[in-house]
């Protein structure tokens, strides 16, 4: 009897909207980044929805039926967050999630990684700089992937990189003498790479590496 009960208990899940695609009518087909995976889900128009957009993070029910290759979205519960209304903090974290999206959108199964890490993002929003925030995350993304050069061998000639540091998409690191770009001292790069802390750049600098960071991750 009890397992009867469990199994018609429907347990809702949390996601955070990757994307949303338009299809017929005002029907959409959604992306979201739960724990485990990316899920993508069909949702019907109806009056009754409440409005879901990019960067969301929503509590949902996935109806699974036999009728549709894709389970339903549905009992959508929209978390706000504190600084929701903030123009400025949602449209930076909205690109970002474009960027991450474009980053995770063949992989099925991921490391909770990637959620812990958009929730990170999301409680530090509320007090700090939202460029700094992100590149910030950016920088334990790339940690997290094996993919931070922080030996400081130039990405080009090979060599050991002793004094400027410039970068390239993906926060490559070259010689001022083999790539064009903003010079970085090296000092700044190491506290940079090793704090994932933005504290020693100016604002000036953090302009040029979210630049480099909206290139794509
Ligand atoms: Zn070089």
């Amino acid at each position: 009897m009890l397992i009867f009960w469990l199994k018609r208990v429907k347990y809702p899940m949390q996601g955070i909207i990757l994307n949303i695609v338009k299809v017929k009518e005002e029907d959409l087909i959604v992306t979201l980044l739960t724990k485990k995976r990316l899920k993508t889900l069909y949702r019907f128009y109806g009056a009754r929805h409440s409005q879901i957009n990019l960067g969301y993070k929503i509590d949902f029910i996935p109806v699974y039926s036999t009728k549709s290759t894709l389970p339903m979205l549905r009992e959508v519960l929209h978390l706000g967050f504190p600084w929701q209304f903030d123009r400025d903090k949602v449209y930076i974290w909205q690109q970002f999630i474009k960027l991450l999206y474009k980053h995770l959108k063949d992989i099925d199964e991921l490391d909770e990684f990637y959620f812990l890490l958009l929730e990170k993002i999301i409680k530090k929003l509320k007090k700090q700089n939202p460029k700094r925030v992100i590149i910030e995350a950016y920088l334990e993304l790339l940690e997290f992937e094996g993919r931070l050069h922080d030996d400081f061998h130039c990405f080009i000639c090979e060599n050991f990189i002793e004094e400027k540091v410039v970068l390239k998409r993906s926060f490559l690191v070259a010689h001022d003498r083999c790539l064009i770009g903003k010079k970085f001292d090296k000092a700044i790069m190491i506290e940079l790479f090793k704090e994932k802390s933005t504290l020693l750049f100016d604002d000036e600098e953090v302009e040029t590496l979210w630049e480099i960071l909206q290139e794509g991750l």
